[in-house]
């Protein structure tokens, strides 16, 4: 069988025949949120309605990195190097400092809660971008049934502590991402989960340092790209309804990696950062590729 669908000439060489995917562990309800930990040799993920943050390390396997984890959801690193967490239950980003105590970077705009932040990057100035979907407070299953009191907004931390809402004509923005150079921001809209919005992934010019512009890049099908990151050339690599999609910086379909689970998150790791990691529903697979994310560390 093959683990690959080439759309386009490109693909063909951004994986390998002999690198099949492997599912690395299953047995979970909804997995989210894979950050690569190179300096720890190991990849967190979130188990969402398991309320738990697991840790798989090549060579060992599953390990509970922290439970309960206040729903936790998307993950990523600071440029020091810090865990930043979404957490659903307590309606707010963390980040977990070096010697384990919790410091809370966002929890409110305007004096009202936030939703339930879904998915965290970090921009090169340090500032931290989340997107604050609906989704952890509309059921008890992700997090605790509340009322909304803010729309689904984006927003940015700066080193500060200052919070701003930098966009706001989402439905639900879910997953998003810096292109390497950051002149772009990539952010998915997953509002057809509850209801008939649009579900696409929109493209934002950061020329300015602010997001302008926000055309839609790419609809992704079958299924709606939740997760979303970048390699260093600039493809995006999104989550999808059978795998993961490659897309090229015009947002021409590339090619899919074939995963039978639908597919929430992605995450580069690995020696070479060349490995990825895909989280699927109820399990926890990997694929190595001919290519490198960009995320940092
Ligand atoms: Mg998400």
């Amino acid at each position: 069988m093959s683990f690959f669908e080439v759309h386009d000439p490109r693909f063909a060489s951004y994986v390998m025949g002999n690198a099949p995917v492997k599912q690395l562990a299953t047995g979970f309800d909804w997995v989210e949120g894979p950050v690569w930990f190179g300096d720890a040799g190991c990849l967190l993920f979130s188990d969402i309605p398991n309320n738990r943050i697991l840790r798989f390390t090549p060579g060992v396997g599953i390990s509970t990195y922290r439970a309960p984890s206040n729903y936790a959801n998307g993950h990523t690193r600071d440029r020091e190097g810090r865990l930043i967490s979404c957490e659903h239950g307590t309606r707010r980003v963390s980040r977990t400092e070096l010697d384990g105590r919790i410091t809370v970077i966002a929890d409110a705009y305007l004096g009202k809660p936030l939703n339930s932040p879904n998915d965290v990057v970090v921009k090169s100035d340090g500032s931290i971008w989340f997107t604050d979907p609906h989704y952890g407070i509309k059921t008890n299953y992700e997090g605790f049934q509340s009322p909304q009191e803010l729309p689904c907004n984006v927003y940015r931390v700066d080193p500060d502590g200052t919070i701003a809402a930098v966009l706001t004509d989402f439905n639900c923005p879910n997953g998003l991402a810096f292109s390497p150079d950051e002149q772009r921001l990539y952010v998915a809209d997953t509002g057809r989960m509850f209801n008939a919005d649009p579900q696409h992934i929109r493209v934002f010019d950061m020329g300015s340092g602010l997001p302008k512009g926000g055309a839609v890049f790419h609809t992704i099908s079958p299924g709606c790209a939740d997760g979303i990151r970048c390699d260093n050339d600039g493809n995006l690599w999104s989550s999808a309804g059978d795998g993961v999609h490659c897309l090229a910086p015009d947002g021409t379909l590339l090619g899919k990696i074939l995963i039978p689970e639908t597919v929430s998150n992605l995450c580069f790791g690995g020696r070479a950062k060349h490995q990825l990691f895909i989280t699927a529903t109820t399990s926890l697979y990997t694929v190595t590729l001919n290519r490198a994310g960009v995320q940092r560390p």
